[in-house]
């Protein structure tokens, strides 16, 4: 089973300062998502094979495509440190 990160609103490049959704302009909170959830671009930039707790390990979904920069539908997170 793969984990990822979650779609919802903290991850979401439209929520600003105060909770607010510059999308919708109502208060949001970690707990809500919508259809026009957008990941924010540092945490997409982070998700790649080498930020990927599977990378040259057994349970990698593609180990013959796994490299830097690339990534796939069973990326999982690290242990946090
Ligand atoms: S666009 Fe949707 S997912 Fe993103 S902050 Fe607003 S309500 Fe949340
Ligand atoms: S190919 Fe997929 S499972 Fe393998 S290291 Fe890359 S993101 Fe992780």
């Amino acid at each position: 089973m793969a984990i990822r990160l979650a779609h919802n609103c903290i991850n979401c490049d439209n929520l600003m300062d105060g909770n607010l959704c510059a999308k919708h302009k109502v208060i949001v909170n970690t707990h809500y998502t919508c259809d026009s959830f957008e990941m924010k671009a540092a945490l997409k930039d982070e998700r790649n094979c080498v930020t990927c707790s599977r990378y040259e390990n057994t349970d990698c979904a593609n180990p013959d495509k796994a490299a830097p920069g690339m990534l796939c539908a069973s990326w999982a997170p690290q242990a946090q440190a």
